[in-house]
């Protein structure tokens, strides 16, 4: 592909707007379409590893993100008592000069990435979806839900773990499964001594920190919700507390600080992996949409992103788009598999209570892993 083509990116989440960033530095014209008509991202934390640190870097975006981020570089696990069982020292994959892992907001990261695609001159368009493609060998007609038309070389569905686009590629062959396990997150103000991701885990469960900026931090804690329970707005903070009993330490004290219901972010886990290529033709899905998987490894956005840099490397190099769309396959494919799988075993062995499980082993490996060039 070059300047004369023109790719429809559905959905203007992390992976979205970075395929449009990344694709839009190829100099490929982008369309950008997202259902939300006010475009707003909840507002707790995210964690970027080392990998994604990279990948910024490689976006030409690290400067602005770091700007508004926690830079860090170890990642620790203690004993909920608060006993230190390991420090993984961080890899600075960017270059010496920038830091090994970042902890950020999910507003400021988006505020990053979509003013950057709309400077870069991506056509975001808001408040709008697709209602029908149809795609012959030399491109797709798109027809939005506002009733307007498009034609498009290449349509790329970032849309998210209920993708429409991947409902339009493979029918209800893929549709999301709860894990059993829900995930609870909480901001508060940071403690000078969390300048790491900290994790504590033990027999009464798990809980982490997140520095998000100097004076900023977040918890979060999986629970296991067998029956997907609805949980009362009015009794977030209560029921959260309730799932951190029995840890002592810094957790213990912490917990007496949730109080504020509107302030916890309570979420069931969904995954979903489409086991064969992510195209059909013309039309693709990336990130959530291909690969939603648990954040018990903290790398669902970092593989979002890393599949938005490939798709523009694989889509501005040689061969028919068939042959590009391949070769991503190729680069993409094992590495979001070990991704969404790992994180699923680390749920499961949560839930299962499993003493045995060497979580640490597996967050060695997978640092290790996606250490590696893609
Ligand atoms: C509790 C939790 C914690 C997490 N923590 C981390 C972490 O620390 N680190 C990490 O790397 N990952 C983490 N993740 C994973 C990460 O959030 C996702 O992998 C990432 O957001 C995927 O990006 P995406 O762009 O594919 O999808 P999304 O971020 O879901 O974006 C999809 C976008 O598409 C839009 N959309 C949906 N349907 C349509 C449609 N029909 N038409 C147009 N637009 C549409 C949506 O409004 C949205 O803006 C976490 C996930 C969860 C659930």
């Amino acid at each position: 592909m070059n300047a004369e083509n023109k790719v429809l990116v559905v959905g203007g989440g992390i992976g979205g707007l970075c395929s449009a960033i990344a694709l839009r530095r190829k100099g490929i014209a982008v369309d950008l379409v997202e259902l939300k008509s006010e475009w707003t991202v909840y507002g707790v934390g995210i964690i970027q590893q080392s990998n994604v640190v990279r990948e910024m870097s490689r976006l030409g975006l690290l400067d602005a993100y770091l700007d508004a981020a926690y830079a860090f570089e170890d990642v620790a696990i203690y004993t909920t008592e608060g006993q230190q069982l390991v420090r993984i020292p961080g890899q600075r994959l960017a270059g010496p000069q920038y830091p090994a892992n970042v902890g950020i907001s999910r507003r400021a990261l988006h505020k990053v990435l979509s003013e950057t695609a709309i400077e870069l001159g991506a056509g975001v368009r808001l408040g709008l979806s697709v209602e029908s493609l149809e795609q012959d060998s030399n491109g797709v007609d798109v027809l939005f839900t506002d009733g307007t038309r498009g034609r498009y070389d290449l349509v790329v569905g970032a849309d998210g773990l209920y993708s429409k686009i991947r409902g339009m590629l493979f029918g209800d062959k893929y549709q999301p499964r709860f894990t059993g396990q829900s995930v609870w997150r909480y901001n508060f103000p940071r403690l000078p001594h969390i300048d790491h991701l900290a994790n504590y885990q033990g027999p009464a469960g798990n809980a982490g920190l997140v520095p998000l900026s100097d004076d900023l931090m977040y918890m979060f804690t999986t629970s296991h919700e067998p029956e997907n329970p609805w949980m009362a707005a009015d009794q977030l903070a209560a029921q959260m507390r309730v799932r951190l009993q029995g840890m002592g330490g810094l957790i213990a004290e912490l917990r007496e600080q949730i109080v504020d219901n509107e302030q916890v972010v309570y979420k069931p886990l969904e995954s979903v992996f489409v086991s064969e290529p992510w195209y059909r033709g013309r039309v693709m899905i990336i990130g959530d949409a291909a690969h939603a998987t648990t954040p018990h490894l903290g790398q669902g956005a970092g593989m979002a992103i890393e599949d938005a840099l490939v798709l523009s490397e694989e889509l501005t190099s040689a061969g028919s788009l068939e042959e590009q769309l391949q070769r991503f396959m190729a680069r993409r494919f094992d590495r979001c598999k070990y991704i969404a799988e790992k994180s699923l075993l680390a749920g499961e062995k949560e839930m299962a209570r499993d003493r045995e499980f060497d979580r640490i082993g597996l967050i060695k490996e997978m640092l290790e892993l996606t250490a590696q060039p893609i």
